[in-house]
């Protein structure tokens, strides 16, 4: 297997850019679904923007090395990644904040609707930031599995709001049939690419899709807690109102009016002053990911999780994949349920394989394509059989729970 897997990466298109990021040695790190890594480049740009921008240009910065317009450069940089136009994208905020202001923005453009439809085990901040509402008397929220959610699309759902890729599962929504059948029904539509952005092809204009939000410390490599992204269709950039009115969403935010006045596109939805360290740190991430192309990305991404699995089956582990066996129905990862998935994951840690674990018994592996080799999944393969077959993660060292998990 390991004599195939490097006969595969010689023939990697991809293969040189895995030295463009740091990646620490006797590590395979398949966990770059959560946090991404550092690509090398980023530490010397933010060296500059710390000792030149900052320390020496100081406030001037703001129009001489460009600040004010970071959040929307770096939003029109992630747009074609996400088939979507420049001007209808920026990077600003959280995702968790982005869904309260588009959630908001949508329910606004839906006079007598207020249900907000999602799916139960959607991620936990998505159904809380619906749930927050409701509390505030701003929205209802309403729960269909997967295949009941058309049916729940009546003429009380003012906006449909989901994950394209699954966070546990890696199973995708069928984007075009999902906006086509809400739009049917009357209803706005909502997408989270928080696990999509970066890795596979999403095609927000070609669906038709009115919000999306996204995380940029997943696939885009921005670094721990990166801004995230917002997209808003062009046809609703004027009538959307979001309602985090600050003053770098306003039209005109050095005339320091006494009065709200709404930028007329994307930048409405800025609030505060970005965090320009954070937004130079997700350019260059962002940048690294445009280089190297989604199409490519995402053919290396089904081939490297359809090798590991490959992998397995050769070594003759049985685990569950909760997983799509078709890789054109998942994202960029493959998880397995197993009653111990705590502890294997732990165990795998403890022989430099990060993955992670997802309450309650789901062991989760992603597969960043910009930096893992098919090596990487032949080795991750026999830590996993051994782990498995040496009952190692019954060790007492790999059952105790850390904070973050
Ligand atoms: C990672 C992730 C988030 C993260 O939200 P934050 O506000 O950055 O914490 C949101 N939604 C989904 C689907 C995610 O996978």
């Amino acid at each position: 297997m390991l004599e195939r897997a490097r006969f595969l990466d010689a023939g990697d298109p991809l293969r040189e850019f895995r030295d463009r990021f740091m990646l620490p040695d006797g590590v395979i790190y398949l966990d770059g679904n959560s946090l991404g890594c550092l690509p090398k480049a980023t530490p010397a740009r933010l060296e500059e923007v710390v000792r030149e921008e900052w320390g020496r240009d100081l406030i001037r910065s703001w129009n001489t090395a460009g600040w004010i317009d970071l959040p929307a450069r770096v939003g029109a940089k992630i747009a074609p990644l996400i088939g979507a136009r420049p001007h209808q994208v920026i990077a600003c905020d959280s995702t968790s904040v982005n869904l309260f202001k588009l959630i908001s923005a949508a329910l606004a453009m839906q006079p007598g609707r207020k249900v907000v439809l999602s799916e139960p085990g959607n991620f936990p901040t998505d159904l809380y930031m619906i749930d927050g509402m409701e509390r505030q008397g701003l929205a209802k929220r309403r729960l269909a599995e997967r295949g009941q959610l058309i049916e729940a699309l009546d003429d009380s759902v003012a906006l449909l709001m989901l994950t394209h890729t699954h966070y546990k599962t890696g199973e995708t929504f069928d984007m075009a049939e999902l906006t086509r059948a809400a739009h049917d029904a009357g209803a706005l539509v909502l997408w989270d690419l928080s696990h999509s952005g970066g890795a596979l092809p999403v095609d927000l204009d070609g669906c038709a899709a009115d919000f999306a939000v996204g995380c940029g410390y997943k696939y885009f490599n921005g670094g721990p807690g990166a801004p995230a992204y917002a997209f808003v269709a062009e046809k609703h950039l004027e009538a959307a109102r979001q309602p985090l009115t600050g003053w770098m969403g306003h039209a005109a935010p050095f005339a320091f009016s006494d009065d709200y006045e709404a930028a007329p596109g994307i930048e409405k939805l800025l609030c505060g002053t970005p965090p320009i360290l954070g937004l130079a740190a997700l350019e260059v991430g962002v940048d690294l990911i445009a280089e190297i192309g989604i199409d490519r990305l995402y053919a290396k991404s089904q081939a490297l999780s359809e090798f590991f699995r490959q992998c397995l089956s050769e070594r003759g582990v049985a685990i569950d994949l909760v997983s799509p066996t078709d890789p054109a129905r998942r994202g960029s990862q493959l998880s397995f349920r197993h009653q111990d998935a705590y502890a294997i994951c732990q165990a795998l840690i403890g022989r430099g394989v990060i993955g992670d674990f997802r309450d309650p018994d789901i062991l989760r592996f992603g597969f960043a394509p910009a930096y893992l080799r098919f090596e990487d999944m032949a080795e991750a393969a026999r830590h996993l059989a051994e782990v498995l077959e040496t009952g190692e993660w019954q060790r007492g060292e790999f059952q105790e729970r850390a904070a973050v998990t």
